[in-house]
């Protein structure tokens, strides 16, 4: 098994609904991103998939979230923007777009602030 990792950052409002805390304010994060793919078969050049075309991915689903208020985007309407919420969207999403035969996502890591991180993988 082969894992890539790669990391990215946006930064994005949101506010916690049904919240008794400071967090239920309009608040914002300096989110960090590390997307793991994970495979079994490297192509002909030696490689699981091409960093680049792992990271434009990561950049077309990103793109939404920055500089956004994620309370806003049709995603999080009905749920919550807690981190693990917002750690699962990203997941399939980058998923949805990754056209890589055989490289599946593996795990996201989503930092909220340098501390304090949550992690989503399915399966
Ligand atoms: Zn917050």
């Amino acid at each position: 098994m082969y894992l890539l990792t790669v990391t990215r950052r946006f930064c994005a409002a949101h506010h916690l609904r049904d919240y008794d805390g400071k967090c239920a304010n309009l608040h914002g994060h300096n989110y960090r991103v590390e997307i793991t793919v994970a495979g079994e078969r490297l192509d002909e050049t030696g490689m699981l998939v091409d960093f680049a075309i792992l990271k434009a991915a990561c950049d077309e689903v990103l793109a939404r979230f920055d500089h956004a208020n994620l309370n806003e985007l049709p995603e999080f309407a009905e749920r919550n923007v807690t981190a693990e919420h917002l750690a699962q969207t990203i997941y399939r999403q980058i998923g949805e777009r990754l056209a890589a035969p055989g490289v599946e996502v593996s795990e996201i890591r989503l930092y909220e602030t340098e501390d304090s991180a949550t992690i989503y993988r399915e399966g």
